[in-house]
């Protein structure tokens, strides 16, 4: 507990700190008052001060933000050196992909960049519709709507769908954007034990009763932990309970299942079964922008009166065009499903043969190695791009104090020799940061 509490430092370096985060926060304070137009006065931004503040004196340089040039695929190009890059989301290798290019392109000579202002309003563009069919029909679904943005299209979903009277039950682990629209809708929001379904249903039999509706949201492929819900349980727990359920698979599209359908193809469940299927298409697809397949009347009512969606631009119509491109491409060309799968067990295996912790990952496209502390999380992934692998650290408060890592995205883009190449220099950037930072 104590360990978890010192972010892997040292008494002493711990006490050095602190000391030197008093004496500048003493300068910032005397800066603040004398700013009366300042925001000092919010305390996360203060929070956030803090933790800049402890980097700078730890000497970290921060792993975020990291300037790429050039295409950010399997390899990338960050300070003019090629690197082995597991920190894009691109699954299957389609961001380079001519035929995405082509698509976007056509589309951008038809309709141009922008849809200019609301579908509701400027119209629609046939691109947007030939992919929503794509993706109910995907889903075996009656309707799909495509929206800007992945996170955007959770927060205006539920926090439309549900309200004050309601019951929102989640998975501890879920997304920030479902429980930024769970606050928005005023419902109820009981967060279960990750992946839990005995804890799921024992929350929801003791709150279904007070609440009018009630709404279960779990992740397809958890984007901290890359493991897999039990989607069968969840189908069976929302029927005995009259809830609804939502699956986010915004990392299951195209990753999970023997051909990348997603969760309900591993799962062998009929996804007809879920009520409402929400994905991104910033991921596996390659553009920007979420959406939702459900029943017709409920998307119908979403494209009339949806924030999100009624006073927010219509998705861009060559992200459109080579979104619906990369879902063809997905569905005709399998063997990337497999590549990507091959790779993942590889990588997540050999991280076990080298003796990292790698979760409940279930080896798919999100495999991370948890490492402790935040701090050390931070100098693996520097130590780890000085050897020409660019891996992004998960640090608390996103994941608890003391399980920080690094979050490896995996693509089918990557080669054998990637793969190994960079658990090597994992093996090797983790053996030189000590577990407990000693000195300032
Ligand atoms: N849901 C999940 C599970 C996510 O991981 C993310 C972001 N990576 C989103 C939704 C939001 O999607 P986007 O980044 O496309 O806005």
């Amino acid at each position: 507990m104590a360990r978890a509490q010192s972010f892997g430092l040292s008494a002493t370096a711990r006490l050095a700190l602190v000391q030197r985060l008093a004496r500048r926060r003493e300068g910032q304070e005397a800066q603040a008052a004398s700013d009366p137009r300042g925001f000092g006065s919010i305390q996360n931004l203060k929070d956030w001060g803090l933790v800049r503040d402890a980097m700078d004196a730890l000497g970290i340089e921060s792993p975020f933000f990291r300037a790429h040039d050039g295409r950010a695929g399997a390899h990338s190009l960050i300070g003019n050196r090629d690197v082995i890059n597991f920190g894009s989301y691109d699954y299957l290798g389609l961001n380079g992909d001519p035929r995405l290019h082509a698509a976007a392109a056509e589309a951008m000579a038809r309709h141009g960049i922008s849809a200019s202002a609301s579908r509701l309003v400027s119209g629609e563009r046939p691109v947007h519709g030939a992919l929503e069919r794509r993706i109910a029909a995907h889903y075996g679904a009656e309707a799909a709507l495509a929206f800007v943005s992945g996170h955007a299209t959770n927060v205006t979903l539920i926090g439309h769908l549900m309200g004050p009277r309601d019951l929102i039950l989640h998975d501890a682990a879920i997304h920030n954007s479902c429980v930024e629209g769970a606050k928005l809708s005023g419902a109820r929001r009981v967060p279960f034990a990750h992946n839990d379904l005995a804890s799921a249903e024992k929350e929801l039999k003791a709150a279904r009763r007070g609440a009018q509706r009630a709404l279960i949201v779990v992740e397809g492929h958890y984007s901290m932990d890359g493991d897999l819900p039990d989607l069968a349980g969840f189908v069976r727990l929302a029927r005995a309970h009259d809830a609804w359920l939502m699956v986010d698979d915004a990392h299951g599209l195209g990753v999970v299942g023997p051909t990348g359908k997603g969760v309900f193809e591993a799962a062998g469940v009929d996804p007809a079964e879920v009520d409402l299927w929400m994905g991104t298409l910033s991921k596996t697809l390659c553009a920007c922008g979420g959406y939702v397949a459900a029943r017709a009347e409920l998307v119908d009512w979403l494209r009339h009166t949806a924030p999100g969606f009624v006073y927010s631009v219509g998705l861009a119509p060559p992200l459109a065009a080579s979104a619906a491109a990369a879902f063809d491409i997905m569905l005709a060309e399998p063997w990337r499903v497999a590549k990507l799968q091959a790779n993942a067990l590889l990588f997540r295996d050999l991280c076990r043969t080298h003796g990292f912790d790698t979760g409940a990952s279930a080896g798919l496209g999100i495999v991370p190695v948890v490492l402790g502390s935040s701090v050390r999380a931070a100098r693996v992934s520097g130590a780890l791009l000085e050897r020409g692998v660019n891996a992004l650290p998960i640090v608390f408060p996103a994941v608890p104090e003391g399980a920080a890592r690094l979050r490896f995205f995996i693509s089918a883009e990557h080669e054998d020799a990637d793969i190994r190449t960079a658990v090597a220099a994992l093996a090797a950037a983790a053996d030189s940061v000590p577990a407990a930072d000693q000195g300032l």
